[in-house]
């Protein structure tokens, strides 16, 4: 069983994507190709191993060779289950989850190559170029980031000062998300405090939410600022080994376990000196 590992760097569209990569898949002559699942090879593979003639499967987190055996793992129904499955069609193409794709090439024993590009494109459609994601303003959801921030409820509560103060932490969040490039999490409380006369931050989606009814992302690292850390929203968190927390209550949830390092302080002066920080 011959395996071949490609990663993955930088944009591309889909329509320069699928025939290139379909072009790597065939020209590897390989069982199985190994490819980390970042946004660009989700969004192109499938179509690129529909084109090769490949099987192919998502979202694996262990792969394990046994003579031409081959077996990898998956979570399901929403990371309740992990499943364990094999597959007899060749080539198998298997996207791995990004933040694992090193150790999984290193105990397969294989050095990932970079994915060949620039394939011809049969479209009529002239690239004049692609728009570095995060730059247009509105993606705030950004799965490759080595960075969770999340925003809680507090950031449009009353303050000490007895009033809240909703346009300053508009203005420090999205300072943060610009210069940091971080993905953007939030709290249930926050996301639903939309169209009730609540102070909102405009930017803010359902989208966004993290937790138990949310969304459970793999960010290897992650910053709560005004967010109770209850069960609900951390057991989103479970994929993200980093985490830290700030928050004003020393007794929140964060500081029961859930975090590795919680900055008892008021996040608006915590993050407004790392905005400083980041600008020099
Ligand atoms: C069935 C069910 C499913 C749920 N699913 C989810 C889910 O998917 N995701 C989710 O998030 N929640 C979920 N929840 C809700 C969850 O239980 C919490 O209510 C919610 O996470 C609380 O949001 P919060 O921490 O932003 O708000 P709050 O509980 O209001 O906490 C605000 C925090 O901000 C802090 N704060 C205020 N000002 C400052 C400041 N200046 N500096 C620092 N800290 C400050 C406060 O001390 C407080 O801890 C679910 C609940 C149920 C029942």
């Amino acid at each position: 069983m011959t395996i071949k590992a490609y990663s993955i760097e930088g944009n591309g569209t889909f329509a320069q994507d699928v025939p290139a990569f379909a072009a790597a898949i065939k020209g590897a002559g390989a069982d199985i190709v190994l490819v980390p699942g970042v946004s660009r090879a989700k969004r192109s593979m499938p179509a690129a191993a529909m084109r090769a003639g490949a099987a192919i499967d998502t979202n694996v987190v262990a792969v394990q060779a046994e003579g031409e055996k081959l077996t990898v793992q998956r979570w399901a129904y929403r990371q309740r289950i992990l499943t364990t499955f094999t597959r007899a069609a060749r080539p198998w193409v298997i996207l791995v989850d990004p933040s694992l794709f090193g150790d999984i090439c290193a105990q397969l024993g294989v050095t990932p190559e970079a994915m060949p590009s620039g394939a011809a494109v049969e479209t009529r459609t002239t690239v004049n170029g692609v728009v570095a994601a995060g730059k247009g303003g509105e993606s705030t959801i950004k799965p490759d980031s080595p960075l969770l921030f999340v925003a809680g409820a507090g950031w449009t509560k009353k303050q000490a000062d007895g009033q809240s103060h909703a346009a300053d932490a508009e203005s420090i969040i999205l300072q943060f998300l610009d210069k940091s490039q971080a993905s953007l999490g939030s709290t249930k409380s926050l996301v639903d405090m939309s169209g009730e006369g609540n102070a909102v931050l405009s930017f803010m989606t359902h989208l966004n939410q993290v937790g138990q009814t949310g969304s459970t992302p793999r960010h290897p690292k992650g910053l709560s600022t005004c967010c109770h850390g209850e069960e609900p929203h951390v057991v989103g968190w479970r994929f993200i080994k980093e985490r830290r927390a700030v928050n004003i209550d020393a007794n929140c949830g964060w500081a029961r376990g859930k975090a590795d390092v919680l900055y008892v302080a008021d996040a608006f002066a915590v993050m407004a000196k790392v905005n400083e920080l980041l600008c020099k």
